[in-house]
């Protein structure tokens, strides 16, 4: 996600950072490749002009030239115009959900056909249902979430959220196309109501284009509803087509925020930095993947941090903490640390965790550029398809095999490696790079990180 404006900005904060001294003259050349960068990703002119007004201003007031270090000055100033351009001047909440209501608090989502409307429903129906997750650095309590769809005009797009809805096991509460919307709409608060529901989100119906009829179906439905929350979807890849789509719905819709869709696909960027400039609304939520997982809150700060090649390790914590099992990491860190033998049952462990804590796309993104161009050289679905291997091979050797490898001779390799339908040579590489491993947890407990650092070649 955000490929190739990360790259460029990564690019542009090396030069930055390696000026000792920083010039009238070479900060407009600093400042030049900054505007590139944006206009290439697709960002609207005015908002450019706007950033970079704003640096230059704010780079000059700090007097960032003649500072001790003024290559990281201006990195400093860029990072807060860009938390600021993103609804970070809106304040730490903005971006947040609020549910705070009279149950059944309302959401209310709005789009165009094709959006990634249904798909999101499901996600943040699923998100809000967990209640594991930290949100802004709080625990949220799991919700008792419903959902309906008042898309009447597309009888699968009914059967589509119910079939989302059994997959994050939330409520769907029936609806026809023979209803009016706003008849399913009073039914499901109803229900809602009566069955005690703290969240009911309302799936509606899009078009092609924005087109009066929709218009004003929706706003009738706004009216009847009074949502709390009023979510316009939209798809990333629309670049500055999804932007003038946002702000011709929040024109017509009180709209609270902004979901943005297939962010995942976005290499560019531009309606994730444009967006709430050009329409007033915070970006509450970007989605990265087709997946019903793939559902992020979106932090303006921490963004900034990741566009800029530094990475976003608080949002990497928290993936890590809502998905692995704490008591099992813990059980291994100390086996690591007491330097008892490590077998390929805890090894077949440590891949579950890992496989635990989610796409291994969404994971290596949000390292800093240096580590994050290392790993990109294992590309993510390839690190999948390992892991997969891996697994199957642990799986099929039997529990002694698995706590003492050294038993391990060519008559049960054969064996293991039909079992998982892989050649020996691919049991043999895993059981090298087990050893290997094995290895280093040695060293770790021998002589701490540094030493397994030197271990490493690093
Ligand atoms: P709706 O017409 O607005 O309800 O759109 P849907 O929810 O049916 O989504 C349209 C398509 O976009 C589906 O194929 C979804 O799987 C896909 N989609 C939705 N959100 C995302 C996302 O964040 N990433 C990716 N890659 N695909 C998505």
């Amino acid at each position: 996600m955000l490929e190739n404006l990360t790259d460029r900005f990564a690019r542009v904060v090396k030069t930055m950072r390696g000026e000792a001294r920083l010039t009238e003259s070479n900060m407009q050349e600093m400042l030049r490749e900054v505007r590139l960068a944006m206009l290439e990703a697709d960002v609207a002119l005015p908002v450019v002009r706007d950033f970079i007004a704003k640096v230059k201003e704010k780079a000059l007031g700090e007097a960032v030239v003649g500072s001790l270090s003024p290559g990281q000055a201006l990195v400093g100033v860029v990072h807060q115009e860009l938390t600021a351009l993103m609804g970070g001047d809106l304040g730490a909440d903005a971006s947040e959900l609020s549910l705070a209501m009279q149950p059944p608090a309302i959401i209310l989502m709005a789009g165009l056909q094709g959006a990634g409307k249904t798909t999101t429903t499901g996600k943040l129906a699923k998100w809000l249902s967990e209640g594991s997750h930290v949100q802004y650095g709080r625990k949220t309590g799991k919700k008792k979430v419903a959902v309906v769809s008042a898309d009447v005009y597309r009888p699968a797009a009914i059967e589509q959220l119910k079939t989302v809805a059994a997959q994050v096991g939330v409520e769907w509460i029936p609806s026809d196309p023979s209803q009016k919307p706003e008849d399913i709409a009073r039914a499901a608060v109803d229900y809602a109501k009566r069955h005690h529901f703290d969240v009911l989100i309302v799936d509606t119906a899009g078009r092609l284009g924005i087109d009066e009829a929709m218009m004003l179906e929706i706003k009738a439905l706004h009216t009847l509803l009074n949502p709390i929350e009023t979510l316009f979807v939209v798809d990333a890849m629309q670049g500055q087509d999804a932007i003038n789509t946002a702000k011709a719905f929040g024109d017509a819709l009180p709209l609270t925020g902004v979901v943005l869709t297939k962010v995942d696909g976005d290499s560019r960027g531009g309606a994730a930095l444009s967006v709430r400039h050009m329409t007033g609304k915070p970006l509450k939520f970007v989605g990265v993947s087709e997946k019903l997982t793939g559902l992020e809150p979106f932090h303006p700060e921490r963004m900034a941090q990741r566009i800029l090649g530094m990475g976003d390790i608080l949002s990497l914590v928290e993936q890590a903490h809502q998905n692995i099992d704490v008591a099992e990491a813990q059980r291994l860190a100390t086996k690591i640390k007491s330097g008892d033998k490590f077998d390929l049952n805890d090894f077949k462990e440590q891949l579950q965790q890992v496989k635990k804590m989610g796409d291994m796309g969404s994971l290596l993104e949000k390292l800093p550029a240096q580590f994050a161009q290392a790993a990109g050289q294992m590309q993510s679905g390839q690190a999948e398809k390992q892991m997969r291997r891996t697994e199957g091979i642990i799986n099929s050797m039997t529990p002694a095999e698995r706590s003492k490898p050294e038993i391990l001779k060519a008559s049960r390799k054969r064996r293991i490696a039909a079992g998982a339908g892989v050649p020996v040579q691919e049991v043999n590489r895993m059981l090298n790079q087990f050893e290997q491993m094995q290895g280093m947890m040695k060293q770790m407990k021998k002589g701490g990180m540094a030493k397994m650092m030197r271990a490493m070649g690093g």
